[in-house]
């Protein structure tokens, strides 16, 4: 028996890294069917990926430029820096380079001028696998595994004890949620089981990315209308995986982001404006302007959703 274990043991793992390079190309930015093509480097620079183990990361670029195909450049030199533990937002409309930006930090393409830096070294230092592994994301859309709920977080970081789990759960609110179903824990999820809102699976990936416990956080934030409710939920469970880490957001909904230490206007590949909720608004331009257009619409879209029931 111990000698079948062995092989079966090292299939389930080549079985669980494919899902997890799956999933992370897939559900986090769309990617499934782009071929990438970064190396790592000789000499890989090492880099810590959990807050527990380093403080938050530092992100800075440095006039970035960079397109998809050679004759259509999508950043014409886009520059902006993120201390450790800052939170940063990034607004502007659809098209504009909001996404492009988080692809560079994971280093899915490389830059074709400019510096995209993490730890103030080179994203190209260090290995895939390794940046990744310091960098967290909440996607707009999270699709579950037709496995259980708990294993749905325990993906965040596969060998997390029960407690580490349940932990994340009641920080992402989920945790009440799940104890309330007829197998708790163990109740199975995804299209062969049971149907989660957007709402409860976002918050399953907040929970799975509280346990991966990265030191830079991605959020992209959803672009459908929530029902008031729960998106308070959401928001403070965001709160509680943001604090202290680094976190840049690319932001729809411009309510979360007045707190944010710098929010940069994307319009065009470039960065239009710059600066805290505050002096943007005194400054009247695009950001003040995308206020006043949200506050008319908003009222419209809640009262669908609330309407609907939400999530
Ligand atoms: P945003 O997130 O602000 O909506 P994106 O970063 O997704 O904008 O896209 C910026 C520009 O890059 C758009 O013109 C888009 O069409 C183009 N683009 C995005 N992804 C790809 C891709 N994989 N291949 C070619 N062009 C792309």
């Amino acid at each position: 028996l111990l000698q079948l274990y062995a092989p079966l043991n090292f299939l389930g793992s080549i079985y669980s890294s494919i899902r997890t390079s799956l999933v992370d190309l897939e559900h986090m930015f769309g990617l499934l069917e782009e071929t990438v093509e970064v190396d790592d480097p000789p000499n890989p620079s090492p880099i810590a990926a959990r807050l527990r183990d380093a403080p938050p990361a530092s992100v800075t670029f440095e006039d970035v430029r960079f397109g998809y195909r050679p004759d259509r450049e999508i950043l014409h030199g886009v520059s902006f820096s993120a201390p450790p533990g800052s939170f940063i937002a990034i607004v502007g409309p659809t098209g504009a380079g909001k996404s492009t930006i988080s692809r560079l930090l994971f280093r899915f393409y490389d830059v074709s001028s400019g510096h995209v830096r993490v730890d103030g070294r080179d994203v190209r230092d260090y290995n895939q696998s390794d940046l990744r592994a310091a960098i967290g994301v909440v996607p707009q859309d999270t699709v579950l595994f037709n496995d259980t709920i708990g294993y749905n977080i325990a993906y965040g970081r596969l060998g997390a004890t029960s407690d580490e789990i349940e932990h994340a759960a009641r920080l992402a609110q989920i945790h009440d949620f799940i104890v309330s179903l007829p197998d708790g824990y163990e109740t199975r999820v995804g299209e062969r089981g049971l149907k989660l809102s957007g709402g409860e699976k976002q918050r399953v990936a907040i929970a799975r990315t509280i346990l991966k416990d990265p030191r830079l956080l991605i959020l992209d934030e959803a672009t459908s209308a929530l029902d008031t409710h729960t998106e308070r939920e959401i928001q403070a469970a965001l709160r509680a995986v943001a604090a202290e880490r680094t976190t840049v957001v690319i932001a729809h909904r411009l309510s979360t982001i007045v707190d944010a230490d710098e929010i940069l206007v994307l319009g065009d590949g470039r960065v239009q404006e710059r600066g805290r909720h505050a002096e943007l608004m005194s400054h009247n331009g695009l950001y003040a302007a995308m206020w006043a257009a949200q506050d008319g619409a908003q009222e419209e879209t809640q009262d669908e959703a609330d309407a609907a029931g939400g999530s």
